[in-house]
């Protein structure tokens, strides 16, 4: 009797457990509690957790407290919510930015590639930025990439493929959205340049086009505005944090202009995405995806100085799209050590490095030796040549304690690196054009400048950084959140759920 009691009893209990663990299988997205009134979604491109931890380990190691290894932690990490998100596509485990996108703004996924549409291309999605402008909200969209980019595109467009720009380009400017801020609008014209300008169609829809650093700081509320940086690349982008110049806006900056220009009364939904730091990791260059995360942070610290103004009225959400790169903290030649203070002897990006490989590439050809190239190399990132007696004096001094030695020993490439870096050179040197298209010239420098690619792969191995790839991974990424109705954002869901938590919390649907 006693046992068919307890028997039934813990078939009860196994009951209410199944029950309990069921229920965690399936987030929750419905939010019964106040609306948010100033939501804030922050997308760092390619930005998995090996990304936030090496900028939170490189900030530590900058500023040691001890010989220990010690974090520190970003603001962003600092959010009170955590939780993970499956990030594929309808057609790959690795998404593209476009399908990523689509889903955190709408709640469907796609195929890569696409925007805002399901995979067949004929249904359009509504993005949550929409329904909150159609609420009465005012909606801002800043990125460090072009503004008709994958990213902020999904935010307000429907198009079948993410590289029909100026297609895009118009629904920006369809989209009636109040600030649009960052980079530039690309191809401008169309891929053929025989398209009426879009900064001339914005402006004959009511768009004021500012592209000074004075002008855009002293512009006044009220009017719709496109803000471009001061400085943008050949594909409307800004610069890397780490190249910013005095004239130019830092993402933080566009952020705080943003909550200047759309606070009102009905609130506002705005959307910041670091995108570069995506294309940092597309080029394994750990300090200039480091230092536009650690920007990418400094735009959150903004809205977070905004929520404790506005507590009981703000959501902030953090997340990743992907990650890119395969990046990891560890790397075999460096076993269980990292030294990520050497992250911090690159003192500019290496698109900025590009373009020295450039200007190099037109001395006559006697100055044109790999012995010249070195003390650039030297001066960019911190690496040095030494012979073996020179080593050899170097590694004793350091022995005896000379740390200054130890220093400079740290950085002298060795036999195996300098090997790599001539291979290097020499074929940047060359000048091909179709360098992606053979296998093992990928598999080394993946399509880009090869020396530039080489340099940051042999320092990023130094400090104990490793890539596996030149795009995405398929692996889950952080989610992290804080004010009203961020508790949705804790556990492991789908990056649909994100739209919907948000949507939820903000009262559309
Ligand atoms: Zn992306």
């Amino acid at each position: 009797m006693r046992k068919t009691l307890w028997t039934k009893m813990a078939a009860a209990a196994l009951v209410v457990l199944v029950f309990a663990f069921g229920a965690c299988a399936e987030t929750r997205n419905q939010w019964d509690g106040q609306r948010a009134k100033y939501v804030f979604v922050f997308i760092g491109d390619g930005l998995g957790l090996q990304q936030v931890n090496s900028a939170e380990v490189y900030k530590g190691s900058m500023d040691p407290q001890g010989s220990e290894p010690a974090i520190k932690k970003l603001t962003l990490s600092g959010l009170p919510v955590q939780g993970m998100i499956t990030t594929y596509s309808t057609n790959s485990f690795i998404t593209d930015s476009a399908p990523a996108a689509t889903a955190l703004a709408s709640g469907y996924k796609t195929e890569n590639g696409v925007i805002g549409m399901d995979a067949t291309k004929t249904k359009k999605f509504t993005s949550v930025a929409k329904m909150a402008h159609d609420k009465g909200m005012r909606v801002g969209i800043i990125t460090t990439v072009s503004l008709n980019h994958a990213t902020p595109a999904s935010y307000y467009a429907s198009q079948a493929s993410r590289n029909d720009y100026y297609e895009i380009g118009e629904q920006l400017i369809g989209s009636g959205f109040d600030y649009f801020a960052g980079g530039g609008i690309h191809q401008a014209t169309g891929k053929k340049k025989d398209r009426k300008d879009l900064y001339d169609v914005a402006k004959e829809a009511g768009y004021s086009v500012l592209r000074t650093r004075d002008d855009i700081l002293g512009a006044a509320p009220g009017t719709k505005l496109i803000a471009v940086n001061p400085v943008i690349d050949g594909s409307n982008a800004m610069p890397y944090d780490m190249d910013r110049t005095e004239k130019e806006l830092s993402l933080a900056e566009f952020t705080k202009k943003g909550i200047e220009l759309l606070d009102n009364p009905n609130g506002f939904f705005m959307m910041v995405e670091g995108g570069k730091i995506d294309w940092a990791c597309h080029a394994n260059d750990a300090a200039s995806a480091i230092h536009d995360t650690l920007a990418f942070d400094e735009s959150v610290k903004v809205a977070v100085d905004f929520a404790e103004a506005h507590p009981d009225e703000t959501l902030i959400v953090v997340v990743g799209d992907h990650e890119t790169g395969g990046m990891s903290i560890g790397f075999a030649g460096t076993q269980y050590e990292t030294f990520f203070n050497k992250v911090s002897y690159q003192s500019e990006s290496y698109e900025s490095f590009d373009r020295k490989i450039a200007e190099f590439k037109k001395r006559p050809d006697a100055e044109r030796t790999f012995d010249n190239m070195m003390p650039l190399i030297n001066e960019v990132f911190g690496l040095k040549t030494a012979s073996a007696d020179e080593r050899k004096a170097l590694g004793e001094k350091a022995k005896a304690g000379d740390r200054e030695a130890g220093k400079e020993l740290a950085m002298v490439l060795s036999d195996l690196e300098l090997g790599e870096v001539r291979a290097a050179y020499e074929r940047s040197m060359q000048g091909e054009e179709e360098r992606s298209k053979d296998e093992a010239t990928y598999l080394l420098y993946g399509g880009y400048e090869p020396l530039s690619v080489k340099l940051t792969q042999i320092l990023n191995q130094k400090s104990g950084i490793g890539w596996t790839t030149y795009a995405h991974t398929g692996i889950p990424v952080p989610i992290f959140a804080g004010g009203v109705g961020s508790d949705l954002f804790a556990g492991y869901y789908d990056n649909t759920d994100v739209a919907w938590k948000t949507m939820s919390i903000i009262g559309v649907n």
